[in-house]
């Protein structure tokens, strides 16, 4: 039998943190990358004795989250404590929650080749994120943090609904871009603010009984989750195949060799001995407070998609690649209001500035200049001062040291000449040197003045006006 003859199963849990201002159950921060240990207190350092208070920020965020995925919003929840030791969490449990979540049932729909799918979540609920070791290779020391700890997470569980890498990808490109929407979480996957759990099983075509499980823990780029899967599906088939059987497992996937390793067993809940949290009060929500925070939802990205279409006169294929993120949508709108050519906008953004995501593998909240600065490029190709070849040079270096595109043209020297006797200029040297080519086009030849046109730029190194040489050539060839 070979890998045809199997179906792949996927279920994930997302965890996102929450972009708070303070912690779940103190008041510490939550920004990313302060000094270790700067950003703590006796609560979320775990000191026997303190107690925590929910943030009622938190659960606003998460009911959003619940309400923008089409989940049921429970009335009441409660807090519960998982417990297990590891360095990074001092307490020995993690305050989450365990039969009452706060958001059930939802789906979040996403295309696929066969057209949309629906992928179910079985549950979202909020919990408190673990500190974070730092390993230090050379010292083979390793040092605690905990300016994470305490920072609020919502965890979305999601039926074994996935069928492949790339259904997987699509659903949390999708996942992310509704988060970033709602603006609950910044989504920054290179600092761990949206990852993922990915649990792969396999079974034979045909077979209506799941496979066993393996989970890879904390994956958090697009591109070694799609590796990862590929390998463990691989691997787990030639087990199969060899008459073996997959152990329910915890994986490690290392990027470097492409493989996944193994780290432990796989707890099952009653490891845990979950128990509500005697030190938090039970979360009652009112219809009201619901209701509320539905009618306060932001527009989300199908919806958006769908207004660029009329408002813009976006293809569907376009208007799809703009909003699959909030920044590149927001970059969009916000270009127009400075150059007012919604067209050249769209294009900038599909094009270069979609490949140069994708070569530098870059989020689109990483882009380092800002709308104002792409509107004010438009301008500059519109008014003719420079040339869409020179604005696609002047566009990689506000990639790379960002700032306002006249400055960059200045600096360099790239600004169009349309100088009319500039171009004049150049134009009767290209002339007298080239008497050939002024007989060819005279003869007949209209090729001639291409390689005319060609020269003068040569000589001008890409800088005269391109519809100026044009007419200027045209005008004193035929006199
Ligand atoms: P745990 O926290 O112990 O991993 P959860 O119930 O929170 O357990 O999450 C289990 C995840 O694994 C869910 O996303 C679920 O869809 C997925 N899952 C469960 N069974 C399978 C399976 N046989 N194959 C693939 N994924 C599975
Ligand atoms: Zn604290
Ligand atoms: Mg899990």
């Amino acid at each position: 039998m070979s890998r045809e003859d199997y179906e792949i199963i996927i279920g994930l849990e997302v965890h996102s943190e929450l972009s708070t201002k303070t912690k779940i159950f103190c008041s510490c921060p939550t920004t990313f990358g302060g000094s270790p240990n700067k950003q703590t207190c006796p609560i979320c350092m775990g000191m026997p004795g303190t107690l925590p208070v929910l943030n009622e920020k938190v659960v606003e965020y998460a009911v959003k989250a619940g309400l923008a995925t089409n989940c049921e919003i429970s009335r009441n929840s409660k807090n519960d404590r998982k417990n297990y030791f590891y360095p990074d969490l001092p307490k020995a449990y993690q305050i989450s929650q365990f039969d009452e979540p706060l958001c059930e049932h939802g789906y979040v729909e996403i295309d696929t080749e066969n057209g949309k799918k629906k992928i179910r979540l079985t549950r979202i609920h909020i919990e408190e994120d673990a500190g974070k070791l730092n390993h230090d290779e050379f010292a083979g020391d390793s040092l605690v943090d905990l300016n994470r700890a305490g920072v609020p997470l919502i965890e979305i569980v999601s039926e074994p609904d996935l069928r492949s890498s790339e259904e997987v990808e699509s659903y949390l490109r999708k996942l992310k871009s509704i988060l970033e929407y709602i603006e609950v979480s910044d989504c920054k996957m290179q600092e761990g603010s949206f990852r993922a759990d990915v649990n792969v099983s396999v079974r034979k075509k045909g077979e209506t009984k799941f496979g066993t499980r393996t989970e890879m823990k904390n994956m958090n780029s697009f591109r070694s989750i799609t590796r990862a899967i590929e390998y463990e599906v691989d691997r787990q088939i030639d087990v199969l195949e060899d008459g073996g059987e997959i152990e329910q497992e915890t994986l490690r996937w290392d990027d470097v060799s492409g493989k996944t390793f193994s780290m432990r067993d796989k707890e099952d809940a009653q490891d845990y001995r979950y128990f509500p949290d005697p030190d938090l009060v039970a979360i009652k929500l009112s219809d009201e407070y619901i209701e509320n925070i539905k009618k306060n939802l932001p527009e989300l990205p199908e919806s958006r998609k769908e207004r660029y279409l009329t408002q813009y006169n976006l293809s569907e294929k376009d208007a799809k690649i703009i909003t699959s993120s909030k920044y590149l949508s927001d970059l969009f709108e916000n270009a127009i209001k400075v150059c007012n050519n919604p067209k050249a906008v769209s294009n900038w953004i599909i094009s270069d500035i979609s490949r140069i995501l994708n070569e530098t593998e870059m989020d689109p909240i990483e882009i380092p200049f800002d709308s104002n600065q792409l509107g004010k490029l438009i301008i500059l190709i519109d008014k003719g001062t420079i040339s869409s070849k020179l604005a696609k040079k002047v566009l990689v270096e506000m990639f790379e040291h960002p700032r306002d595109p006249e400055d960059i043209i200045d600096e360099k020297g790239w600004v169009q000449i349309s100088d009319e006797g500039a171009i004049k200029d150049v134009v009767m040297r290209v002339l007298e040197a080239n008497p050939q080519s002024v007989a060819d086009f005279k003869g007949g030849k209209q090729k001639a003045l291409g390689f005319l046109v060609g020269q003068a730029m040569k000589e001008t190194r890409g800088k005269a006006n391109p519809q100026m040489l044009n007419q200027m050539f045209l005008e004193e060839l035929n006199k």
